[in-house]
């Protein structure tokens, strides 16, 4: 267990300070990472209600369906002195949280994965109640990571640059891009992942497509292709790292001088990573130098996003965020550029804000490969 129950404390804390700050009456959290976050339990979403529930002040509630009560007391969250409530099937969940909640009529924050069928009878027994999403305060919360989380993430980018470092052993002209995809999963796993949540190989005209699937398409040599990949680690923390390979010696005209531009602004916007600055300019970082080399509307996508317990989460390094990085925030450094129909490139790393500059947690170079 890499978690001390004091830490889970320490965010439940932080958490109901954030719900008074909103002036809600209290937080409710469903199953999902908000969950495992707040409290270590990994409670699968389903049909039977699990719903913490964090007032502004006083006694955090768990509610959670009885046969699953033994998991509950099992996870971080037994630990935590939360005042645990069961229901066993057929009786009104719902009531048992309306009854934890400190008012029966308040304005209430909602995690954003609250599925609509726990949410709607909710609100059917707590008429006059307003409900806000509590995504922008969960995920400010979440945004900002620890010591130990961002030992986690160290290890997830350690774990995924291993991978990228066996490239070549699957790489090659004559295979196609789910082969070698299939062969990139299982080493996502060998290297340490519980999971591996997504393997993008994209070969020729398919390197065009940031979210290209892979396909049956047989790689050729001469081909960029663009590996965009990732999995969560035992503890939940995930990884997320492309590279862009040559297969062969030789690339395509113009592809060198483009991937020239595009790492020069990779390490533009990772260098501008630093508290203080809001997160667009790390993106206008990224965008300016590749807008100067003309290709400007081949980088359709943000510069990034946050990483933690999910893949995607705050902050987003993208224009219209002017929240200012923190120490501890971790996200994705990803520019591409991509010409449609004929090839494309992307480098992506995972780095953490800190006050001594930015820290890579992927260390793979990433000048362009031949393999
Ligand atoms: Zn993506
Ligand atoms: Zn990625
Ligand atoms: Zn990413």
């Amino acid at each position: 267990m890499l978690w001390s129950a004091e830490e889970f404390r320490q965010r439940l804390t932080r958490a109901g300070r954030a719900v008074a700050e909103q002036g809600w009456a209290a937080l409710l959290v469903t199953p999902g990472s908000d969950l495992r976050y707040l409290t270590g339990y990994r409670a699968t979403p389903s049909e039977r209600l699990t719903c913490l529930v964090v007032p502004a002040a006083g006694e955090v509630t768990l509610v959670v369906p009885r046969l699953e009560r033994p998991a509950a007391e099992a996870s971080p969250a037994g630990d935590l002195g939360l005042r645990l409530v069961d229901h066993p099937d057929g009786d009104d969940a719902v009531r048992l949280v309306a009854d934890a909640l400190p008012a029966t009529v308040g304005v209430f924050g909602v995690a954003d994965t609250m599925p609509a069928a726990h949410l709607l009878p909710l609100q059917g027994l707590l008429l006059g109640s307003q409900w806000q999403p509590a995504g922008q305060a969960l995920g400010a919360l979440r945004a900002v990571k620890s010591a130990d989380e961002v030992a986690a993430l160290a290890a997830a980018g350690a774990a995924i640059d291993e991978v990228h470092r066996r490239m070549p052993r699957w790489l090659r002209a004559g295979r196609t891009e789910l082969e070698v995809a299939a062969d990139i999963a299982t080493a996502i796993r060998d290297v340490g992942h519980a999971s591996a949540d997504f393997v993008i190989v994209a070969s020729g005209p398919g390197a065009a497509s940031p979210h290209h699937d892979s396909g049956d398409r047989t790689i050729q040599r001469g081909d960029p292709v663009v590996v965009d990949i990732g999995g969560t680690m035992p503890d939940g923390y995930c990884s997320d790292c492309t590279r862009t390979y040559v297969v062969g010696p030789t690339a395509p005209d113009g592809f060198r001088d483009y991937y020239a531009v595009l790492h020069a602004a990779q390490r533009a916007a990772v260098a501008a990573a630093a508290p203080g600055v809001p997160a667009e300019a790390v993106d206008a970082a990224a965008r300016e130098p590749i807008a100067a080399a003309g290709f400007a509307a081949e980088f359709l996508h943000r510069t990034g996003h946050g990483i933690g317990l999910d893949t995607h989460e705050e902050p987003y390094i993208v224009a219209g965020n002017a929240e200012p990085l923190r120490a501890g925030m971790a996200f994705s450094v990803e520019p591409g550029i991509y010409l449609s129909g004929r090839h494309g490139a992307r480098i992506e790393d995972i780095v953490v804000c800190t006050t001594d500059g930015p820290r890579r947690l992927n260390t793979t170079g990433t000048a362009l490969v031949h393999v």
